[in-house]
């Protein structure tokens, strides 16, 4: 019997903190893609944001985000899982926070295209912000090439608000998530379940105003990834 292609998705980010909206969109697309592997990718030092936290705190942020990420997908039942889906493994790519210099998308996909194999399934998961801007990232058309664009609703950001560039690559590419999970790359499935108003940002701005506000974003933190937050006193100048 063939073993079928295997189905990896890459959720990469600031990760500045990795946060309950990550989790979510990783939860959720393990379950809609049935995916093999779910990658956690912390970005090196990426080219459109200052004043970030050092890699070495974001990875180890991400490493306690993948623990708890895993724990809760074999904690959940997959409707989608096929018999010889096994519950999604959670790994951490470090390739962008080992690579010096400008880490682009576009590269990391190429390196990973030949070690999933061709038939592979591979999927690049975003949210609709990124979307939205998706024309403005280093030779974007190529990332077609290598994978599929995955991307989850956002608030405050309007999905048929979008350039002509990227709305003539969705008219030409969007499919639904079988087709995802049956090709290896080049479709974009946008997947509108989730619409948290988390983000990295206000939760760095009330751990910087103090206690009370710490309380409120610890919410949108795992726990483990909090404890890390406070521990290592980031945030707070
Ligand atoms: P910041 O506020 O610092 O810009 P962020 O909250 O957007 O950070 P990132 O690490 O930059 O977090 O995001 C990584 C990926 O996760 C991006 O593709 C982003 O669009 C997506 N993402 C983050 N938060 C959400 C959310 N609440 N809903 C949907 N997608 C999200």
């Amino acid at each position: 019997m063939n073993a079928r292609p295997k189905r990896i998705a890459i959720l990469g980010g600031t990760f500045d903190p990795i946060h309950e909206g990550h989790m979510a969109l990783g939860q959720r697309f393990a379950h809609v893609l049935a995916l093999d592997e779910l990658v956690l990718m912390p970005a090196g030092q990426p080219w459109q944001k200052s004043g970030v936290s050092s890699p070495a705190h974001r990875l180890a942020m991400t490493r306690l985000a993948a623990t708890e990420l895993a724990r809760r997908l074999a904690a959940t039942t997959n409707e989608n899982a096929t018999p010889d889906a096994p519950v999604t493994h959670v790994s951490v790519g470090t390739d962008e926070v080992e690579r010096k210099g400008n880490t682009y998308t576009v590269e990391t996909l190429q390196a990973w295209r030949p070690m999933v194999g061709a038939d592979a399934s591979l999927s690049l998961v975003i949210g609709a912000d990124q979307l939205v801007g998706l024309d403005r990232w280093h030779d974007w058309l190529h990332l077609f090439d290598y994978a599929h664009i995955c991307v989850e609703a956002r608030p405050g950001f309007d999905l048929t608000n979008v350039s002509p560039a990227v709305a003539a690559a969705l008219a030409q590419r969007r499919c639904d998530a079988e087709a995802i999970r049956r090709r290896p790359c080049g479709g974009i499935f946008i997947d509108q379940t989730l619409d948290l108003p988390i983000s990295a940002t206000e939760i760095r701005d009330l751990a910087h105003r103090g206690l009370a506000y710490g309380a409120k974003a610890c919410e949108h933190v795992p726990d483990t990834v909090w404890h890390y937050v406070r521990d290592h006193h980031l945030y707070e100048d």
